[in-house]
């Protein structure tokens, strides 16, 4: 029997058990994966112990860069992107965000390669959103904040103007329980969608968000974070058992797992 973990501070809205158990029934795997809530002030001790005891690990909100120095290795991606959410048993860091999000714009016939694209939000999923698009060929990738620090950040009122091609939303705004909340302002959304070729939005609940469902009224290929949410969590499974997945496996998954 293997044994697998989520680790982070508040995990109750969690849906990455559901996810693996899934994963493990559908591939006959025998494993179990529970999640584990570690308050702050005992990070430093907790992670060794995990670290000996489990197979593998995701790692969430606030610990994906305080796992760092714990960490034996990381891919150059994951070293771009300065966080990691999955741990493999010989403690290397990986973000499987990256490839998750990759899936999740292919599936939803989004294609950034030759297009200007702009990120809303500089968190960790925003640069992994980032490494992304400029993996898949985007002509420029610029970030989007409430309080531009960075040279190739903008703020939204410039983001009005400065806006076509790609538009990523990597903010919690418009998720559950704000499910009417939108990062664009209504009063802008209109002009902004006129020029968008793709809308990707990496919240996964609600199952459409405010921002979704505008763009594909408008004809607009769009899509939801569910998809990348179960892409990620298969290429963390790929990474633990060391052998591909089937093809198919995302797209069950997320039918078998979207609420209806
Ligand atoms: P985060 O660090 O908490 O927030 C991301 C950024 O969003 C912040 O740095 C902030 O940037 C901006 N922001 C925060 N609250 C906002 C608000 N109310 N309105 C506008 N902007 C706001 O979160 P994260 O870990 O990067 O995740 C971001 C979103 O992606 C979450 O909804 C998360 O659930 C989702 N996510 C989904 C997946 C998936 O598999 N589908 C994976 C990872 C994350 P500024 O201060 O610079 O504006």
């Amino acid at each position: 029997m293997q044994h697998y973990a989520l680790i982070g501070e508040h995990l109750g809205h969690s849906l990455s058990v559901p996810v693996h158990e899934a994963i493990f029934r559908h591939l006959g795997i025998q494993a179990d994966y529970r999640l584990i809530e570690i308050p702050r002030m005992r990070f430093r001790e907790e992670v060794p112990r995990l670290m000996a005891e489990l197979d593998g690990f995701n790692v969430t909100i606030p610990y994906k860069q305080e796992i760092l120095p714990f960490l034996r290795d990381m891919d150059d991606a994951t070293r771009a992107i300065g966080a990691v959410n999955t741990v493999t048993r010989d403690g290397r860091g990986h973000n499987t965000d990256v490839p998750g999000f990759m899936d999740e714009l292919r599936r939803g016939g989004i294609e950034p390669s030759g297009k200007p694209c702009f990120v809303l939000g500089t968190g960790g999923a925003a640069k992994a959103a980032r490494v992304a698009l400029e993996h898949m060929g985007a002509a420029s990738v610029t970030m989007v904040s409430r309080h531009p620090q960075e040279e190739d950040e903008i703020d939204y009122a410039a983001l009005d103007t400065a806006f076509s091609g790609v538009l990523v939303n990597a903010t919690p705004a418009g998720m559950w329980p704000d499910v009417d909340g939108c990062p664009i302002r209504r009063e802008a959304l209109d002009a902004i969608l006129r020029r968008a070729a793709g809308v990707a939005d990496m919240i996964y609940n609600p199952p459409e968000t405010v921002l979704v469902r505008a763009a594909r009224q408008r004809g607009i290929p769009a899509c939801m974070g569910m998809g990348m949410l179960i892409a990620q969590a298969v290429e963390a499974e790929k990474l633990w058992q060391g052998c591909p997945m089937p093809d198919d496996l995302v797209d069950t998954l997320t039918k078998e797992l979207t609420p209806q």
